[in-house]
């Protein structure tokens, strides 16, 4: 196995929105930092929303020029497709164990043409597109990956050598092995995200095996204009769904399922969701079975009015099931709040799950300490100092410390910057100012 060594000024795991955040604020002081990033993709769940609340700007309009602007920065390496293996403290200093994970690519030939992509025949569905769409063998992650690097899924490749034959640097490396890195750093930013709870949480709720009933990261994509189908149809028979139910609080606030929080966002993504299927599907009838409406941000409480008055139709109950017909209609059974407890039966063309957000990843399991009792990075000061955790010097940005919208996280991942920097200049000797590191992507 092949060993590097980097000496950093700062560590940052995850290349979300946060983790990129706080990874130009950081190097715009000056520092060198390293973002390490698990996908073979920079940009964390942003780059795959379609818009954002409350103002509908263009997701990847938004994103892509944060993403570019990490790549290019002189401060600033990125290492994809990296996983963190341990970290641990030597004196005044993190010491990292990384290992890069074989691309079968060679990432300083390829020029992300797509030539190999084009030559594959073998399809499978595509994790970006949330197995909506399908994708090639050899692939490049998406249409604004950063790097725009091609990526070879060698346990489903039957090694036919076109890709091989096509390319036209010669990239294809098939022997490539795993790389493992360490990284000396002054500071951590821990900037891990969230996942959403998985669609076959419930049985109730068809265990994620009823076709029409998606998750609510499937539906971004649906409405993403370089989505899976390129406009919005019904996964099992490709028809334009005339009746889409929202179920909320699928997986929050509900013990059951081992979520007894609020996850914040899941409200807002929803109407936002129906908002853009009332434009995309002027004829569809949107209805969102809710609980509460907790539209606590600037601007969205006129957001959620504006809901209302296109026509979206909230009712206050809770989705007790969703089972499906014989044409494979979502059809949902509800209690009404509002009314003694009424339950009804309705039937859908689409039902979408507006999916809890559940921790990314435990802190533990590279030598860190334990994360709080819901899963999320433990903030040893919320009130005062909620960038701080337990490791000094270890910081938190985003939605690793718990659900949180996007603007949220840039803040948050302002303030773990400010943090860091503020531990760089008190605790170890700063040497980035005058140096400039090389991108690993
Ligand atoms: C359906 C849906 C719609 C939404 N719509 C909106 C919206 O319209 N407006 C809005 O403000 N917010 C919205 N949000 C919330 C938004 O997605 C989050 O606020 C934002 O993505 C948080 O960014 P983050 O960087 O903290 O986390 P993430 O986006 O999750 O990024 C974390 C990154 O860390 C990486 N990572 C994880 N573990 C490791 C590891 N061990 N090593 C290396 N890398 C790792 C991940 O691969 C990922 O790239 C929505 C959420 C959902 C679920």
């Amino acid at each position: 196995m092949h060993h590097d060594k980097i000496d950093t000024d700062a560590l940052v795991i995850g290349g979300g929105i946060a983790g990129l955040q706080a990874a130009l604020d950081l190097a715009d002081q000056g520092f060198r930092v390293l973002i390490v990033e698990k996908q073979p993709s920079i940009g964390g769940k942003m780059i795959g929303l379609s818009k954002v609340f409350p103002t509908l700007d263009c997701c990847s309009c938004i994103c892509t020029p944060r993403m570019a602007e990490a790549e290019h920065h002189p401060n600033i390496a990125i290492m994809t497709y990296t996983e963190v293996r341990h970290v641990r403290r030597e004196g005044d200093r993190f010491i990292a164990d990384l290992v890069k994970k074989p691309r079968y690519v060679d990432e300083d030939k390829c020029t992300g043409c797509r030539l190999c992509e084009y030559a594959c025949n073998t399809e499978l569905p595509h994790e970006f597109e949330g197995d909506l769409g399908v994708r090639k063998a050899i692939y490049v992650p998406f249409s604004n990956a950063v790097p725009q690097v091609a990526l070879l899924d060698l346990e489903n490749c039957i090694l036919c050598g076109r890709c091989e034959k096509v390319c036209p640097v010669g990239a294809i490396d098939f022997l490539q092995q795993p790389q493992e890195t360490v990284v000396r750093a002054g500071t951590v930013v821990v900037a891990t995200g969230y996942e959403t709870i998985r669609t076959d949480f419930k049985k109730e709720y068809g265990q994620g095996r009823l076709p029409n009933v998606l998750g609510a990261l499937q539906v971004e994509r649906l409405l993403a204009p370089h989505g899976p189908y390129g406009r919005v149809l019904r996964p099992s028979d490709g028809k334009v769904p005339d009746s889409i139910a929202y179920v909320q609080c699928a997986g929050s606030r509900d013990r059951s399922a081992g979520v007894s929080y609020c996850s914040r966002v899941c409200c807002m993504y929803a109407i936002k969701q129906a908002m853009l299927l009332c434009g995309t599907l002027p004829l569809a009838d949107i209805t969102i079975y809710y609980m509460d409406i907790r539209a606590f941000g600037k601007g969205f409480e006129q957001f959620y009015q504006n809901a209302k008055a296109m026509g979206i139709e909230f009712v206050k109950a809770k989705v007790a099931s969703i089972t499906e017909d014989q044409q494979q209609n979502p059809i949902v059974r509800i209690e009404v709040i509002e009314e003694d407890g009424r339950v009804e039966q309705r039937q859908h063309d689409m039902a979408v799950l507006s999916l809890g957000l559940v921790p990314g990843w435990d802190p533990r399991e590279v030598g860190l300490a334990a994360p709080a009792p819901d899963g999320f990075i433990r903030c040893t000061q919320p009130m005062i100092a909620p960038c701080r955790t337990p490791d000094e010097g270890v910081f938190v940005a985003g939605c690793a410390a718990g659900p949180k919208d996007i603007p949220d996280s840039i803040i948050e991942a302002g303030a773990a910057a400010m943090e860091a920097a503020a531990y760089l200049h008190e605790h170890t000797h700063v040497a980035g100012k005058e140096t400039t590191t090389t991108c690993m992507k």
